[in-house]
């Protein structure tokens, strides 16, 4: 080492307090105007942060739910989806996406993604569909949209539902629009480390289609309109007022924050693109990507994951075991589907840091580390 050499530090994967100091005022008031308010479960915070979240989506409703699990199990159960019916998903997700489809009693057909872009590959749904194909469920993955437009087309020419997961991609846009307001169906999480993160649980589903946002509505609240009128089988899964409250001043946040987020892959992207066996994400260039992740791929990852924390750097693995792998699909039929592209992901994929609060110093310091040790 130089003398001119900044001496090492420690980069976290994100800051999550971070966002509580930068808006502590705000927090602060929303928390006591909700303490004092004397109403604690679906309130003004809910019904305006309904309205914001909306609005911010260009959907026309807004349903705060429990968290982005319910989102998609509601989704897919307002949109009539159960025993029997198959529902297309990604092969490389969170496996909530797959859960969801599991707790309805619907049948899970896995696609595989595009590599480059890690999203769900367009060009290899139409041929999995059947009879009983009921809805396709694209993932918003790592921040950016999927490909919307040829889904919605096979999906329009099948007669299938579009219900997104989006829980990653807040503020993310396709073709100009945001997300949110394009498919059927949109599912938001609103868990503390997302773009949009809660203080605690938290989720939300957008659409435009005032049947489905109704029936999301009676669902969420034990399948009721009226008080002790239980018209359906419901759920309690009613978006915390408390949560809505901290989100809406987060919301108010979301692009600047999502802006250092576009800065941050531009810096690892200028620092990285020359670096042997690394390959960086691709960005269709119809995307705005939001950036939840930054994830690259390496053939030694392991080792490299592991050189990087020695060396003070933090980075995590989105997703080490793919859903088909894991033991809530040991036995069933999924589990020995051929699923290489997302076996070979789960294998060589690595996140970098990545967060609003991550500075020029810190980012400098992550690709110094990688072009030394990749
Ligand atoms: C976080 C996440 C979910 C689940 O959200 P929760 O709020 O934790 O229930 C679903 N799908 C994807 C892709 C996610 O990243």
């Amino acid at each position: 080492m130089s003398a001119v050499d900044p001496p090492p530090r420690h980069v976290p994967f994100q800051d999550l307090e971070a966002s509580y100091r930068e808006l502590k005022e705000e927090l602060d008031a929303a928390y006591q105007r909700f303490m004092g308010s004397g109403w604690y479960v679906l309130g003004e915070e809910v019904a305006s942060f309904e309205r914001e979240y909306a609005a911010y989506c260009a959907a026309l409703h807004c349903v705060g739910v429990g968290h982005g699990l319910d989102a998609l199990r509601l989704a897919l159960d307002a949109c009539e989806i159960g025993p029997g019916d198959e529902v297309i998903v990604p092969s490389n997700t969170y496996i909530a996406t797959w859960l969801a489809v599991s707790q309805v009693g619907a049948t899970i057909v896995p696609v595989e993604p595009e590599p480059a872009t890690f999203n769900i590959d367009p060009r290899r749904i139409a041929s999995a569909v059947t009879a009983r194909t009921k809805a396709v469920l694209p993932v918003n993955l790592y921040g950016q949209p999927c490909d919307y437009d040829p889904i919605l087309e096979i999906a329009g020419d099948h007669g299938l539902r579009v219900i997104i997961d989006n829980a990653q991609a807040h503020g993310a846009q396709y073709k100009g629009r945001p997300v949110g307001g394009i498919a059927d169906v949109e599912c938001h999480s609103f868990y503390p480390t997302k773009n949009l993160g809660a203080f605690g649980e938290a989720g939300a589903v957008t659409t435009n289609d005032p049947v489905i946002a109704d029936r999301i509505r009676v669902l969420r609240n034990y399948g009721s309109r009226i008080r002790y009128q239980n018209e359906q089988i419901g759920y309690n899964s009613r978006l915390d007022e408390l949560q809505a409250g901290f989100l809406r001043v987060k919301l108010r946040k979301l692009d600047d924050w999502n802006a250092r987020r576009r800065e941050i892959a531009v810096e690892y992207r200028e620092g990285l693109n020359d670096v042997d066996d690394l390959l960086l994400p691709a960005t269709a260039d119809w995307a705005e990507h939001a950036w939840h992740l930054f994830v690259i791929r390496h053939p030694r990852r392991d080792e490299l994951q592991t050189t990087l924390g020695e060396a003070g750097i933090q980075t995590l693995i989105h997703y080490p075991i793919p859903p088909h792998r894991s033991g809530a699909y040991a036995g069933s039929s999924v589990s020995d589907a051929a699923l290489p592209i997302a076996d070979e992901l789960s294998q060589d994929v690595l996140s970098l840091p990545m967060g609003p609060f991550l500075d020029e110093a810190a980012t400098a310091a992550v690709v110094r580390a990688v072009r030394e040790l990749a």
